[in-house]
């Protein structure tokens, strides 16, 4: 497949003042493309705001992470995580590409299964599992990860009933160095809980034991508490070998890996502070070597990752709707595009360029969304130059957990589209409409009005 040129282009200098801030703002850049379209193009065929995925940068950071991973431990394998982005074309990317996929909800199987993902190719995580979600998951073949000690109970009933012998994980949680510490999810390792519950497991003699997990946390900026899970999970392995005679298939590390996003308190932008895939994937790979067990059995190694292969590939193109002075001499821009369809904006400071060029002296500028609510900030008070009504800005990186976290919220949800390799452009989801709104929606005949 041949992908699309796109041609150099030289762009003017705006020197401009220095403000009172003492920053030199004024010659904010601008981008007026999203990989190779121009932004105009796109919301005159879709409307704004309008979110926009790049094909090539989910499927370049797939295989990056893939191929780093492979050269550090041989045997490993990815489950695309559903709900950071469950869109059924951002899914089928990552399946083309050769991920399995890991679920938390019986909604989220019923989205695998209509991509066509088979029972075994399905891992379920989540901690609330209904007993009639895993009549069905395990009849299917998906492997369930154990979360807490009635579910262990729930599952023995489910191989009574089904009259077979599913596969399955527990969930571990742990120490690693990172505080606060994830305790809600599985077994605890450093009070002996896991064990206790893999002798019970083994003794009840009702579930196959094929795996280990444990996901310690997100956006985990540091990769030595990788080092620290791999080591541990890896330890518990090797005794559930020494004393049951059982050698697990698979070591699952969950997600957690950092994208090029910067919180609100972090001080270096995330470009320069987040771990690279090598940096995480070496930490692996180090508990992997020191490992008796791994280095006899090979298990597995399966990541869960799910916002750093998607959070760079999302744009989120909106327009200036209003705007205002405010007592505080701040300047407010009104955006077309709100925090219920931006939930990452309580963690993230996003980036917002424009998408046509802008000039004129910098103040102190607020983004607000539409909502009518005083928390709907998209962004907090940064220099930028003088927006017009109906300009153009792009938001980014958006791709991650937005189009899954994004509420309804006085105004349709936007459409979405996706940008293939070859620069074709298509829209993955519609922007919705009142049908979309009300179609659940019952009215009593006695309050009819028509
Ligand atoms: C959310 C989640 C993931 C994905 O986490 P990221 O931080 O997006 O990589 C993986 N595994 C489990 C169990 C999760 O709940």
């Amino acid at each position: 497949m041949k992908k699309k040129y796109n041609p150099p282009r030289i762009l003017r200098n705006q020197a401009g003042l220095s403000n009172k801030i003492a920053f030199n703002k004024n010659a904010i850049n601008f981008q007026d493309r999203i990989a190779g379209i121009p932004v105009k193009t796109l919301t005159e065929k879709f409307g704004s705001p309008l979110f926009v995925f790049s094909e090539a940068k989910i499927r370049d950071s797939y295989r990056e992470l893939t191929s780093i991973l492979k050269n550090f431990y041989h045997n490993s394998e990815v489950s695309w995580s559903y709900k950071t982005n469950y869109l059924g074309a951002i899914c089928s990317i990552f399946h083309q590409e050769g991920a399995k996929a890991e679920i938390v909800s019986i909604m989220e199987y019923d989205m695998a299964k209509h991509l066509g993902i088979e029972g075994k190719d399905i891992i379920f995580n989540g901690p609330g599992k209904r007993k009639d979600d895993l009549l069905r998951v395990v009849d299917d073949g998906v492997i369930v990860h154990i979360d807490h000690f009635q579910e262990l109970i729930m599952m023995e009933e489910v191989a009574d009933e089904l009259g077979i012998r599913p596969r399955v994980a527990i969930r571990v949680n742990m120490d690693t160095g990172i505080y606060p510490q994830w305790q809600r999810f599985g077994f605890n390792y450093d009070n002996g809980e896991a064990y206790r519950t893999l002798q019970r497991l083994i003794q009840g003699n009702k579930l196959e034991l094929i795996g280990l997990h444990a996901h310690i946390g997100t956006f985990m900026l540091d990769a030595n508490p990788y080092y620290i899970s791999a080591s541990k999970l890896l330890e518990l392995a090797q005794r559930v070998q020494d004393n049951f005679n059982i050698i697990v298939e698979y070591i699952d590390l969950g997600g957690g890996f950092a994208s090029n996003n910067t919180l609100h308190n972090q001080y270096t932008p995330g470009e320069f502070s987040s771990p690279s895939f090598a940096q995480y994937a070496t930490a692996i790979g180090k508990a992997f070597n020191e490992s008796k067990f791994a280095r006899e059995n090979e298990p597995r190694l399966i990541l869960e990752t799910g916002r750093v292969l998607v959070d760079e590939a999302g744009t989120l193109i909106t327009q200036v709707l209003g705007k205002r002075d405010l007592p505080t001499g701040e300047r407010a821009v009104v955006i077309d595009a709100g925090v219920n369809i931006l939930f990452t904006t309580w963690w993230y400071n996003l980036k917002i360029l424009p998408a046509q060029p802008i000039s004129g002296t910098s103040l102190p500028t607020i983004f607000y969304g539409p909502l009518c609510m005083n928390i709907d900030i998209v962004k907090h008070s940064t220099p930028y130059p003088d927006l017009k009504i109906g300009d153009q800005l792009i938001i980014f990186p958006v791709g991650a957990y937005n189009v899954t976290q994004w509420m309804q919220f006085i105004e349709y949800r936007p459409g979405v589209c996706l940008i293939s390799e070859t620069g074709e452009v298509n829209l993955i989801r519609e922007r919705e409409g009142l049908k979309d709104i009300n179609t659940r929606e019952r009215i009593p005949e006695y309050l009819r009005m028509v």
